[in-house]
């Protein structure tokens, strides 16, 4: 096995557990650390990280566990990591968890930030305000108090104040665990083959789940080693995977995808954990840096309105950047932002000649040979056209 087979092994290992699993895991390079779990799409786990305590990604719990609590509480039209999110909380199964963390992402979000709250007594649930405007100053502003107001509570919480030098501690730490997750995605781009989508998106995911300390080294024995690693070549069409900002497709699905002969060149995969475009300098202020740059310099995603920057624009410029013959829109089913997105996207892609394909995923979807012959018919007919 080589160093990439077995790094991606690791990771997906990880990837099998609960999340108090992979906290326990964690727990015995770090044995007095608490965890503290992350819904998506954002949170400054760089604050999290400055308390102590581990960020741990809570991205559902995929076929891991039977939904039968969480049913009742919500509506059947809904997407599955809202189900499967609270249906943790109902069965005890974040024990080692000090708390968790929500953000204004869409309603589904708000609702379940307050009901998992209800159902998990002594734990610290925050639901985070994060700015739905334009980058302005006075949104600047509001992001800043936001994120000391996080800081403040969870310092508050475990007892300890969180200091400047602690978070710019942590910064430092996730800017290097950011840097070499788009160095993947870079050569990932230059040279398509050399690392899957399936490999670069269950390592993405897998960081969720590591401290950065740890995080760091399994990304630099990757990158070191990609070089060494010989593309696998065949005919393929470059695509863009958009829609899967907040629930994360099966793996499987990847596969799928790749193998109806689609080459990934960029997607929006766990991307609020690689939301910053460049390293976030700690300055005198590291939580006013953490929130400026979430304002300013944050990758596009359809939980964000940004008048100055449409998220239409920002699709089809990276597209454009990554050389992508065609976009796959893969969205959860049920998942209303990136649902209403897709008409804004497709008039846009329609406009500008872009081929596109749209599929649906939950996380209880075991059989994926409809949808690779969908793909495989998608992309057969931009190949031998
Ligand atoms: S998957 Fe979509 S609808 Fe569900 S919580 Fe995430 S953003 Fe909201």
């Amino acid at each position: 096995m080589t160093v990439v087979d077995d790094a991606v092994q690791q990771c997906r290992d990880l990837l099998d557990l609960l999340p108090a699993e992979a906290l326990a895991r964690a727990q015995e390079r770090h044995p007095r650390v608490a965890g503290f779990a992350v819904f998506p799409v954002y949170a400054p786990v760089e604050i999290i990280h400055a308390a102590g305590l581990m960020p741990l990604g809570l991205f559902g719990v995929g076929n891991k566990l039977e939904i039968t609590n969480a049913d009742s509480r919500f509506q059947s039209f809904i997407c599955s990591i809202a189900k499967s999110t609270l249906e943790l909380f109902l069965r005890n199964e974040m024990k080692g968890f000090t708390g968790a963390v929500f953000s204004s992402i869409c309603d589904v979000a708000r609702n379940l930030a307050s009901v998992a709250g209800r159902n998990a007594p002594g734990m610290y649930l925050e639901y985070l305000h994060l700015p739905q405007s334009s980058p302005t100053e006075a949104c600047r502003e509001f992001t800043r108090s936001e994120f000391r107001r996080f800081r403040d509570n969870l310092g508050a919480r475990t007892g300890r104040p969180i200091t400047d030098d602690a978070v710019a501690r942590s910064l430092g730490l996730y800017n290097r665990v950011r840097a070499l997750t788009r160095q993947l995605y870079q050569e990932r781009r230059h040279r398509p083959g050399v690392l899957s989508a399936a490999e670069l998106f269950t390592v993405a995911q897998a960081c969720t789940r590591l401290m950065p300390e740890d995080a760091i080294p399994l990304l630099e024995d990757l990158a070191a080693s990609l070089p060494m690693r010989k593309p696998v070549s065949r005919d393929c069409v470059r695509v863009v995977i958009e829609g899967s900002f907040c629930e994360q497709p099966p793996i499987e699905l990847i596969e799928a995808i790749e193998a109806a002969g689609c080459h990934v060149v960029d997607d929006d995969l766990v991307v609020g954990w690689r939301l910053f475009r460049h390293d976030v300098p700690a300055g005198p202020d590291p939580v006013a840096a953490l929130a400026d740059a979430y304002v300013a310099d944050s990758c596009y995603t359809s939980v964000r309105f940004n008048a100055a920057q449409p998220r239409t624009t920002g699709l089809l410029r990276r597209a454009k950047d990554a050389g992508a013959d065609a976009v796959v829109f893969a969205a959860a089913k049920f998942c209303e932002p990136a649902l209403l997105d897709y008409v804004l996207f497709r008039k846009a892609l329609d406009e500008q000649g872009v081929p596109h394909l749209k599929i649906e995923f939950e996380e209880k979807m075991w059989t994926f040979d409809r949808l690779r012959t969908e793909v495989e018919t998608f992309t057969e007919s931009m190949l031998f056209e």
